[in-house]
């Protein structure tokens, strides 16, 4: 089996792959690659697979699979794999950081001490407790967060159509309840013609004034310009996102000029311990695949 590792994963990883075969990661190489692992910045478009004659696998290390041509793939007979369960905690910790550091005022407050500003009296904060948190999905990533914020004293309810019963949120049965409810809105959501843009002027608009929106989805699903018109109103709050349009980002994404962001550069699974986990369901992936 000849394995070529397109992104960046575990550094243990290529010696731990040896005993299935051959393993690289000079990318010149995709024409004999008979597995390819990829992240989210390798693109495996049509145009990607065509390079790629002898690839039987693609495991994308991680969950979404939108940087995956999944019709393109099926059409040239190339399996795709990802590793759903490996992330949650590592995502769901950088969104309570998010949730965290936004009304605690702490880039502010690190930023200022730095300028040598001693902001005492100036900053002041607001608490998560009794605070309502809406979830927008409620699978694996948005359950760890739920538990999460629950022990933080939030009220937590959740959208999601494709889920009746949760455990750990109060489920709505409409986005438009869940928008109207929320302090604090949390997307945890697939790319889809569903989710994509689904926080746009109008969504906003029925949202609760200053409410603080968190993204550690998907960037498309919100429409750029229009939070970035609700941040500088202070429709909305403040925006905590890891998910960008493109990575990076545009320089003319009207986020990074907006006010009250707080940015990541989409580092949400990039935890030491995560990446410990993707190598670890790669190799059972590699185990069981063409058993
Ligand atoms: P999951 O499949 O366990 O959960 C996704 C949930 O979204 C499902 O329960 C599904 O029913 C629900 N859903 C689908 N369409 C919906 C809609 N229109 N409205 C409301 N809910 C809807 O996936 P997960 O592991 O929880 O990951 C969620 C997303 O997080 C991924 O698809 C990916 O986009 C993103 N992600 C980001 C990072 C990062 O680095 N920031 C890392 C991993 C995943």
């Amino acid at each position: 089996m000849f394995i070529l590792i397109c992104d960046a994963f575990d550094g243990s990883l290529p010696e731990r792959l040896k005993r299935f075969g051959e393993v690289t990661d000079d990318v010149t190489r995709l024409p004999e690659a008979e597995v390819a692992l990829v992240r989210s910045k390798t693109k495996c478009t049509a145009e990607w697979l065509a390079g790629a004659p002898k690839l039987k696998l693609i495991i994308r290390g991680g969950v979404g699979l939108d940087n995956v041509d999944i019709k393109a793939a099926k059409e040239r007979g190339v399996e795709v794999r990802n590793t759903p369960a490996a992330s949650a905690v590592a995502v769901a910790e950088l969104t309570m950081c998010l949730m965290l550091a936004v009304p605690n005022k702490l880039v502010e407050a690190h930023n200022a001490l730095k300028a040598g500003k001693f902001l005492k009296k100036e900053i002041k904060r607001t608490e998560l407790f009794g605070k309502t948190l809406g979830l927008v999905g409620i699978g694996r990533i948005a359950s760890e967060v739920a538990k999460r914020a629950a022990a933080f004293g939030m009220r937590v309810l959740a959208f999601d159509p494709f889920v009746k019963h949760s455990d750990v949120a109060i489920m709505v049965p409409t986005v438009k309840e869940l928008f109207g409810q929320a302090d604090y809105l949390s997307l945890h959501v697939p790319l889809t013609d569903d989710t994509k843009g689904m926080v746009n002027a109008a969504a906003i608009a029925t949202m609760k004034d200053g409410v603080v929106i968190v993204n550690t989805g998907r960037g498309k699903c919100i429409v750029e310009e229009d939070l970035a018109q609700a941040l500088a109103s202070g429709k909305v709050g403040a925006y905590a996102t890891d998910v960008w349009y493109s990575d990076p980002p545009d320089p003319t994404s009207p986020l990074l000029a907006a006010p009250n962001v707080l940015m990541t550069p989409h580092i949400g699974a990039n935890s030491k311990e995560n990446l410990l986990r993707i190598g670890d369901e790669v190799v059972a992936l590699l185990e069981k695949w063409g058993k």
